[in-house]
């Protein structure tokens, strides 16, 4: 039934008509539009209620949460979601406005409308995850959880993954290459059969620190290696470090001088920070051709200081920021050739850090020098 322009009273007969169970009631243009109005009205004054309840409930939410209006504001919001907003409040804000994606702003038109919606989100600096659930009342829910850590966790575990596979991959082969020349006829042929046994062992060996260097650095970052923190005399170190490096640091026609004075001692686990002191002194005998290397130890108001100094070629300074990061060689080639996993001093970070201390490096055309800080006993 057509109403046209037929009064009120009627309109609202056949609205009650239709929700009882009877047909649709067609309320004509001026009666539609001031139901419409009433309604945005009643939506508009519930829009500015601030319900406690509902803040304590969003506020106990661990993810930044709003309930989002018809209008598309948010109507309340916790803090999480408040530190979204660059201006630090998002009450009153439109999604978009929030966090300037398009991407959110048109998934909040379709929950408005009344489909849920689960999203992610990639922003400049931050990665998050969305939900959208509508409401009754038309509103919409929306959770948003910062992922970007999570995101950044698996990117490193893919990395490692692919970088590890790369490293193993390289004296695979060429053991296999060997071993096929052997089995081939070499083996037959004293003089050349050597040589490729050589390489076998050489390989072999390089898998070895590889796997060893593997498991300790995932025994280090899953923090199932256990430090056991207990004063160390830092002078059986040095003394340690002269006999077991002298002979490699002669052969290469390196001075090695080692300067540790007697009665310093730090907190430390002792087969750690042996690690890493074998560990900066092994690289700087390897990677200087001529000159010198020396160990060194002083004490400093509450702490020692250990410096692993050599006049070698130094290190350009825009790798120094990431010559701690696992696999990263200043010049792979050379490293590789060297016997070097690029593990050596990703492996020294976590110990000291481990200890509580610091390690940074220095480098310059004069050579370069590693500092680790512990502190004293
Ligand atoms: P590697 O096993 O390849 O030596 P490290 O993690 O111990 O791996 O060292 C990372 C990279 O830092 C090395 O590949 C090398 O390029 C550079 N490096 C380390 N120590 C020195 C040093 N004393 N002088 C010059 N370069 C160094």
């Amino acid at each position: 039934m057509a109403l046209g322009r037929t009064p009120l009273a009627a309109a609202i007969k056949a609205l009650r008509a239709e929700l009882a169970g009877g047909p649709h009631a067609d309320l004509g243009q001026e009666v539609s539009e001031l139901g419409s109005l009433l309604l945005q009205r009643e939506l508009r004054r519930f829009a500015t209620v601030r319900d406690p309840a509902e803040q304590e409930l969003l506020a106990s939410l661990p993810d930044a949460a709003a309930v989002v209006a018809v209008d598309g504001r948010v109507r309340v919001c916790n803090a999480a979601f408040d530190a979204l907003s660059a201006s630090g409040r998002a009450a009153g804000l439109t999604s978009l406005e929030v966090t300037r994606s398009g991407e959110l702003s048109e998934a909040m038109r379709r929950a408005l409308e009344g489909s849920a919606r689960r999203l992610e989100l990639e922003l400049p600096h931050r990665a998050l995850s969305v939900h959208l659930t509508p409401l009754l009342r038309g509103e919409v829910l929306c959770l948003v959880r910062d992922v970007t850590e999570e995101r950044r966790a698996a990117a490193t575990r893919r990395d490692f993954v692919a970088n590890a596979s790369h490293e193993l991959r390289t004296p695979v082969a060429a053991i296999r290459g060997a071993a096929e020349t052997l089995l081939a006829g070499a083996l037959d042929q004293p003089e050349t059969a050597r040589g490729f046994v050589e390489i076998v062992h050489r390989q072999a060996e390089r898998l070895s620190r590889l796997t060893q260097d593997l498991l300790d650095l995932s025994r280090l970052e899953s923090r199932q290696w256990r430090f056991e923190v207990a004063p160390v005399d830092l002078t059986p170190l040095g003394r340690q470090v002269d006999e077991l490096h002298g002979p490699s640091a002669r052969k290469k026609g390196l001075e090695l001088r080692v300067a540790v004075p007697e009665g310093i001692t730090v907190m430390a686990d002792g087969r750690a920070l042996e690690q890493v002191v074998v560990n900066l002194v092994d690289n700087a005998i390897k990677y200087t051709p001529s000159g010198s290397v020396e160990l060194r130890a002083v004490s400093s108001g509450g702490e020692a200081v250990l410096t692993v100094t050599d006049t070698g070629p130094g290190i350009e300074p825009h790798h120094l920021a990431r010559l701690f990061e696992r696999f990263y060689r200043v010049d792979s080639g050379r490293a590789r050739e060297a016997g070097g996993t690029g593990l050596g001093l990703a492996i020294a970070k976590h110990l000291v850090q481990g200890m509580h201390g610091q390690i940074d490096v220095e480098s310059g055309a004069e050579g370069t020098r590693f500092r680790v800080r512990l502190p004293a006993a």
